[in-house]
């Protein structure tokens, strides 16, 4: 059987690491209380996503992420701030995903957050196995990108591949973000920016050829990727920048859809990582 996973990192728009030296009015306009269109899509087509959500801004957004849980959908931690771990000692790391899994229960109400995943992707084997210790049952922070400079490559020695994009070390799951190998380069073809870059037959034909090989898909997107209200990026932002922040933001919803339609009729079932979670710890008794 074939699955597939969308996940949705819940931030801003100024969270991008490339705007983060760069002066940002932020509270002129915010994306997070826009994603009812994307909430009440994901209720038509009848799939349940997993939402990484940045601990910090969790009590100004409470309401919405309880209505994202009561809606069905899965809440994991996306850290307490979105400082690369990287930048992070290993005490500080500790410390935080504690308190970001804390304050996300106390909003809902309920020991509920199991998942992690780093800013960025930006884990390392130290942290992964701290993680592992602090009350979480999974991290979704692998890919497998050398050529990007940010993304490195974790360690997962010791992890035993128990299905495509999974792994596992004792009760403790690593998903991988998917990417597609076209001769040397491995492509990122699972959300953000390269889902907003490509035209939609692009990345459908590129989604078919990674089926014909592999059985899980990962999906990954962020608020400002849901909405295309406009956004006030600084002035002074590099052409680049603007450009890789704000290309095929209209309209991506839309693409989107067509894109999650396309999965399943590869023939892909729509779940949360918990539920992966869940039915790989339950099957192994
Ligand atoms: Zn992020």
């Amino acid at each position: 059987m074939k699955k597939a996973y969308l996940t949705i990192d819940i931030e801003e728009w100024y969270h991008l690491d490339y705007l983060k030296t760069y002066e940002v009015n932020k509270n002129e306009v915010e994306t997070i209380p826009q994603i009812f269109d994307f909430l009440d899509m994901l209720d038509k087509l009848n799939i349940k996503a997993t939402f990484f959500t940045l601990a910090e801004l969790a009590h100004k957004h409470a309401d919405i992420i309880r209505d994202i849980r009561d809606r069905g959908h899965e809440i994991g931690c996306h850290g307490l701030d979105h400082e690369l771990l990287y930048n992070k000692t290993d005490a500080d790391f500790k410390e935080q995903v504690i308190e970001g899994k804390k304050i996300l229960d106390t909003v809902l109400g309920a020991d509920v957050v199991k998942g992690y995943r780093a800013s960025c992707f930006s884990m390392d084997r130290k942290k992964l196995d701290i993680l592992k210790e602090c009350g979480y049952s999974y991290d979704s922070s692998y890919i497998c990108f050398a050529e990007h400079p940010l993304y490195g490559s974790l360690d997962l020695s010791g992890y035993e591949k128990v299905e495509d994009l999974t792994y596992k070390n004792g009760d403790f799951l690593e998903f991988e973000i998917p990417t597609y190998k076209i001769g040397k380069y491995n492509i990122p073809i699972s959300g953000g920016g390269y889902l907003r870059l490509f035209p939609f037959p692009v990345i459908s034909s590129l989604i078919k050829k990674y089926f014909k090989e592999q059985n899980n898909f990962i999906l990954y997107l962020h608020p400002f990727e849901l909405t295309d209200i406009s956004l006030p990026y600084p002035s002074d932002l590099p052409f680049k920048h603007k450009f890789r922040a704000s290309v095929g933001r209209k309209g991506n919803l839309k693409k989107l859809k067509k894109v999650l339609l396309m999965l399943r009729k590869e023939g892909a079932e729509f779940r949360t990582l918990e539920q992966e979670l869940n039915s790989i710890t339950n099957s192994e008794g």
